[in-house]
């Protein structure tokens, strides 16, 4: 059992206060028989906090961070973690009650930023402040380190600390082992196909279990271990996730219970900065809409192009006349000159076009099911590939718009 702790604020940076929160906090994961071979500080930044929350939860079975849970701009911890953990914030509601009688006795008006300081990640126990407003929260997950999270003012923290958090540290890691679990996510491979190339590991059952689950246009495997701590029931996940990496490496998109392929990929584009367009014709916006759920996805998505009928392909997207008169708009031209059209208007790094016959009936002498999918990259020749899907017309849509993504991730 390994922990590490994380001492959040630039003013401990800058040594204008002494970092006696670790300090305590160290002294009493040595009396209850934790290990602790990191300690780390960090400023109030969020993407260098996020880098070391990632870090530390790599190498540890328990992150504690104290500091930055107040009302205020600079305090950003709990925001940050709840973004790495995946999980959205909550309000404990005892602590709201103390945070407005506080408000009432005081007689200040409460300001709606100090509601903040109710909020923990969902799924954690909240732990309660007895000294100040912030609430703690100890977060024990099944697929990464469990995580502390304790306010900076040291007569908040200590209380915390000893009262709330110490108690549960020894009820959590007393003596029982450590399970720990990793859900792997496949796209473009059948449950059964992936169940024969892993058949060994997946009957073996050494000490990672193996379990495939088909889900819609998706298959997924989740990886479980035992062992005396996370670190070590991490480190055999690890191996075996190596292990089916050299396998079927190239159909894993991404891992986690809450990802998605679109998740996945435009998180993908947005840290490496990469616009993107789309022209629809079958998919009639689908695609746009997709990508459109994901947060943050503004920042690389200016707008794109539905272009349903031949005028409108020709008219929005420029695409030649005499391409759609000469090869039909079931076709590579047609899929090429959209996308290439599309990034030309939006002058994106990328464009992605689907064309083709969501049926029931045929289109130019063409099987529903039939789809080109066009993929425009920066000044690099366009190309489209094409695809025969099976399934009514919702299926052949939706099926496009996800291939549509997987070939933007490869
Ligand atoms: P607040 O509601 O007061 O903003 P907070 O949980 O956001 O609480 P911080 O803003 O990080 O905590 O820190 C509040 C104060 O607590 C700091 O100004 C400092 O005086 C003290 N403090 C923070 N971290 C430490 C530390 N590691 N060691 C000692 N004192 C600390
Ligand atoms: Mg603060």
């Amino acid at each position: 059992m390994q922990a590490e702790i994380i001492a959040v604020g630039t003013e401990i940076l800058l040594g204008q206060i002494m970092n006696t929160n670790s300090t305590h906090i160290a002294q009493g994961l040595a009396e209850v028989g934790i290990d602790s071979y990191y300690q780390t500080v960090v400023g109030d930044n969020p993407e260098r906090l996020a880098a070391v929350i990632e870090i530390a939860a790599q190498r540890n079975d328990l992150v504690i961070l104290a500091g930055g849970l107040g009302p205020t701009n600079d305090d950003l911890t709990k925001q940050t973690l709840a973004k790495y953990l995946n999980v959205p914030l909550v309000e404990d509601a005892k602590t709201m009650q103390v945070i407005t009688d506080h408000f009432e006795q005081v007689g200040r008006e409460m300001t709606p930023n100090n509601r903040l300081q109710a909020l923990y990640p969902a799924g954690a126990t909240p732990l309660m402040n007895h000294n100040g407003l912030a609430v703690g929260a100890f977060y024990q997950s099944p697929d990464s380190a469990d995580f502390i999270l304790l306010p900076g003012p040291p007569r908040e923290m200590a209380l915390m600390f000893d009262t709330e958090v110490k108690p549960q540290l020894q009820q959590a890691y007393g003596q029982q082992s450590q399970i720990y679990s990793r859900v792997l996510r496949f796209f473009g491979i059948t449950e059964s196909k992936l169940a024969t190339v892993l058949n060994d590991l997946i009957e073996h059952q050494s000490d990672v279990t193996v379990a495939p689950y088909a889900k819609t246009n998706e298959v997924t495997l989740r990886l479980s271990a035992q062992a005396a701590s996370k670190t070590a029931a991490k480190a055999a996940i690890d191996q075996m996730e190596a292990e089916i990496n050299g396998r079927v490496g190239e159909f894993c998109y991404g891992r986690g219970d809450h990802n998605s392929l679109a998740k996945v990929v435009i998180n993908d584009m947005i840290a490496k900065h990469l616009s993107i367009t789309a022209a629809e014709s079958l998919t009639a916006g689908q695609f746009q809409s997709t990508i459109g759920g994901v947060p943050g996805v503004s920042a690389i998505f200016p707008g794109g192009f539905v272009t349903y009928a031949n005028a409108a392909k020709h008219q929005l997207v420029n695409v030649p006349q005499k391409v759609i008169d000469e090869q039909g708009v079931v076709s590579e031209a047609t899929a090429i000159a959209m996308a290439h059209g599309a990034r030309a208007q939006l002058a994106t790094d990328t464009a992605v076009s689907f064309t083709g016959v969501a049926g029931p009936d045929e289109l130019e002498g063409q099987p529903a099911g039939t789809v080109w999918i066009g993929i425009a990259y920066r000044n690099q020749p366009t190309v489209a590939y094409e695809y025969h899907f099976t399934g009514d017309r919702q299926k052949i849509r939706e099926r496009s718009v996800l291939v549509g993504l997987d070939l933007l991730r490869r």
